[in-house]
């Protein structure tokens, strides 16, 4: 074993060719280069499963091409990088790069095709199936990719994949916009927006990848693609729910939408109301205006107690007279439901979900919410094993579903609700009782369901055909274009597209 110590010149060496850099403000989150690396042989998993030696002079090699840390397990940080938000993941990958940029993407991309390695892609590390991180292979962290660049005239941002929503809010905030983001604050904007992206602007401004403009994105060929609807356009069709399938994608540039305040936060009942306020908010929204996005949560409250509630979010003018309804219905424990700025709300369910517990994940998009699925619903969530587990019913519909299913790859867009059955956890022994809990309401369920769930809510133990079916009818031109721009599939560590033959 020897010490390698990076000459500062070093970082001079070897210009890349980028063409496209639309982000370079790194927010001063760039990590300062290691002053000290070990060099050793590393053993790393290859695409086909058998174990490859990488001697030091490659890995060195490796290190000396990246601008970010290259770590192995005998490193410092590397236990630190390789955690994701989800504890039922604990996987060792043998190298993780952790890319200070496009260029160090480039190379990362570039060495996992050339030595052929099995290699997973982090954004904000929260998947709950876990698939930014592997065991034995490389890892493409970018989590310290955070810049953004928001133009308020223009109303759009170019932003790095290591933001998480938080991040990205605050930023748009500060000019009064924002897009459709994820409901929890540390969810990474990477992952969500490459999987559709819903959150309480969906239905006015419909999802995440609805408001995509363009990305930069590394493909498997190491070559990086700039892509709009006009240029690389079936790729960047691809791209708006087609997930990681298709590279690492290394930038992407939003529409930005005029949003600060909103009617915001929650109704809540006790449990013994479920069925009658799940009944009356089903009915209420089917004609509601789509300023409202609007979800309901079985869950238990901070006293112990079981509860319902409705999760409320007005953006625009007369939400007070529209949500009035909702508030005057039934008895409710609690109405917080007041003007607040938007990030508040966006905040609002962080520490429900915090991490390092352990999580199980179903999802089930339904064709209809009738009274009889109100009572499955209502009856597992009264059966969850534990206080921090919840049966969620988000509501679609609104500007979602007014794009075409075949418009993008997200292609459930009929969908009115996704019911979503979430089990969290934190002693590894009761695993089996929480993930058969979750199991259990799936099935319970199973009659109202179009058959698909979010393939971003899939977990990893889910058959080829439920992850066909969650890409829905775009399977077939998506498995074409996979075919097209990553034949080897070296990007597999995902809810994963096979190239077509
Ligand atoms: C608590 C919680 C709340 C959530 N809330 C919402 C919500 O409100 N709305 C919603 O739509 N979803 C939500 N999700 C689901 C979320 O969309 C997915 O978990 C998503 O994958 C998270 O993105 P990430 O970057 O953090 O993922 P990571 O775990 O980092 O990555 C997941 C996968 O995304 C791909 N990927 C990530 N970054 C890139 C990249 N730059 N280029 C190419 N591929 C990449 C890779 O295939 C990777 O395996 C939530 C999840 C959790 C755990």
């Amino acid at each position: 074993m020897q010490v390698i110590r990076k000459p500062a010149s070093r970082l001079l060496t070897k210009p890349r060719t980028v063409d496209i850099v639309k982000v370079s403000d790194p927010s001063g989150s760039i990590p300062k280069v290691q002053e000290e690396m070990i060099a050793m042989n590393v053993e790393i998993m290859t695409l086909s499963g058998t174990q490859r030696t990488l001697d030091a002079t490659t890995v060195a090699d490796l290190r000396s091409h990246v601008r970010g840390p290259v770590l192995t397990a005998a490193d410092a940080g590397y236990d630190a990088a390789r955690q994701i938000w989800n504890a039922m993941i604990d996987k060792r990958p043998a190298l993780i790069v952790r890319c200070a940029g496009t260029a160090d993407v480039l190379e990362a991309v570039r060495f996992a095709a050339t030595h052929e390695v099995l290699t997973s892609v982090r954004g904000g590390g929260h998947n709950v199936a876990g698939t930014a991180v592997c065991d034995g292979g490389l890892m493409i962290d970018l989590s310290l990719m955070k810049g953004i660049r928001v133009d308020s005239v223009a109303r759009t941002a170019w932003a790095q994949p290591g933001l998480l929503w938080q991040e990205f809010d605050h930023e748009t905030q500060a000019f009064g916009l924002a897009t459709t983001g994820g409901v929890v604050g540390e969810t990474g904007i990477a992952g969500l927006t490459l999987g559709g992206g819903v959150g309480w602007l969906v239905r006015k401004y419909g999802l995440t990848c609805d408001n995509l403009l363009a990305a930069d994105i590394v493909t498997a060929d190491g070559q990086l693609r700039h892509a709009t609807p006009e240029e690389n356009g079936e790729l960047f069709w691809a791209l708006r729910g087609g997930g990681g399938n298709f590279g690492v994608v290394t930038a992407f540039h939003y529409r930005l939408h005029s949003v600060s305040t909103v009617l915001a936060g929650l109704v809540v009942h006790p449990r013994s109301a479920a069925r009658d306020v799940i009944c009356f908010h089903r009915d209420f929204v089917a004609s509601a205006p789509e300023e409202l996005t609007s979800r309901v949560g079985l869950r238990t409250a901070p006293d112990g107690q079981p509860v319902v509630a409705l999760a409320l979010c007005y953006c625009g003018d007369l939400g007070e007279r529209v949500l009035r309804p909702l508030r005057e219905f039934g008895s409710p424990l609690i109405d917080d439901i007041k003007p607040i700025p938007y990030t508040a709300m966006q905040g609002m369910f962080d520490p429900a979900f915090p991490w390092g517990n352990r999580n199980y994940w179903k999802s089930s998009f339904l064709r209809a919410l009738p009274d009889a699925a109100v009572a499955a619903v209502v009856e597992q969530a009264d059966q969850a094993k534990s206080p921090l587990s919840s049966v969620v019913l988000e509501y679609y519909g609104g500007a979602a579903s007014r794009i075409a299913a075949d418009a993008t790859a997200f292609s459930h867009r009929a969908a009115t609700f996704n019911c979503l059955i979430l089990a969290q956890w934190r002693d590894a022994a009761e695993d089996s009782i929480h993930i058969g809990w979750a199991r259990d309401g799936w099935e319970a369920v199973r009659p109202w369901s179009n058959g698909a769930a979010y393939m971003n809510a899939l977990g990893n133990d889910e058959g080829v055909q439920a992850v066909r079916d969650a890409y829905g009818a775009n399977y077939p031109r998506l498995a074409a274009l996979k075919a097209k721009f990553d034949p080897m599939n070296l990007f597999r560590l995902n809810q994963n597209i096979a190239p077509a033959a």
